[in-house]
């Protein structure tokens, strides 16, 4: 059985490799402002529920991207080792992780 249909959501994040080694999280999100899509370089308008694309390179410098849900199944296709998180563990905190004090 394949799992063709894998996509972000609200409560699902993807994390795989691209073929360069960087590792990409695929997130769902929505816009809050306009965004071109590397895919397609169309617009996403604001509101619009889109995918946040994070790559992670292997030195650890990071950079996101904001695609529409369609363009980035292209990225799914070619990631390998496919995960799926929860969205919690891989988004929407604010600042860095609270450390603990000696
Ligand atoms: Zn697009």
């Amino acid at each position: 059985m394949t799992d063709e249909r894998r996509a972000p959501t609200r409560r699902h994040s993807l994390m795989g490799k691209d073929l360069d080694g960087n590792t990409i999280v695929l997130s769902f999100t929505i816009s809050h402002s306009l965004y071109t899509c590397p895919g397609c370089r169309g617009q996403i308008e604001v509101g619009r529920e889109h995918t946040l694309v994070r790559y992670v390179e292997p030195d650890g410098e990071a950079w996101h991207q904001h695609w529409h849900r369609d363009c980035a199944r292209t990225l799914e296709r070619e990631m390998k080792n496919i995960q799926t998180r929860p969205a919690s563990e891989l988004q929407g905190r604010r600042g860095p992780k609270p450390r603990r004090r000696r």
